[in-house]
């Protein structure tokens, strides 16, 4: 932040505001237009929408202060061990942490489930070599590195004919093509 204080306090009454953009309105985040009509979608419509959104979202999550994607209480049912699974709060939201430094996994009504707390590796987070990245069809990295782009053409055909169940496969509730497509990549 610029220092805007006036150097001198008597004259505060009478400064015009500071800067060429003094005068532009601060519009909070506000849902993207294009996304306005994401709740009428199904969640199949969701969970196989290719191009991520960015994370607008404010919940920062409470382990790295960054903002998580909001996620289905469908996926923390599907995925959380029992122990966690009985401090889940079904009216609370949840989201997702895709920082791969960080070991929590999803957060909100009032509890933090950590790597430990979901039943499988989470791809976001885990770097093994046996780690899903597509969770409906198993494929690991691996696998994927030997099948090569014949795989990702394999599952975007599954994904198209709506056989995909990324919302409770998937840790992060999401269609897993953008993972497949970065693996693919050489890195
Ligand atoms: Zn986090």
């Amino acid at each position: 932040m610029p220092n805007t204080e006036p150097p001198n306090p008597a004259m505060c009454g009478r400064l015009a505001p500071v800067g060429p953009h003094a005068s532009d309105t601060w519009v909070p985040d506000a849902p993207c237009p294009s996304r306005a009509g994401a709740a009428a979608e199904t969640p199949r419509d969701r969970c196989c929408d290719l191009p991520e959104p960015a994370a607008t979202e404010s919940h920062a999550c409470p382990s790295n202060g960054r903002a998580g994607r909001k996620v289905g209480t469908i996926t923390l049912k599907a995925l959380l061990l029992p122990p966690a699974l009985a401090t889940f709060e079904p009216a609370a939201e949840y989201r997702y942490c895709p920082d791969p430094a960080c070991d929590t996994v999803y957060y909100g009504g009032g509890h933090e489930y950590r790597r430990a707390d979901v039943e499988v590796p989470v791809y976001a987070k885990e770097a093994g070599d046996d780690v899903p990245v597509c969770y409906c069809f198993g494929w690991t990295r691996r696998r994927l590195r030997e099948a090569g782009p014949v795989a990702a053409e394999q599952i975007r055909g599954h994904v198209q004919a709506g056989r995909c169940g990324c919302e409770v496969n998937n840790p992060k509730g999401r269609c897993c093509l953008g993972d497949v497509h970065h693996e693919m990549r050489p890195h």
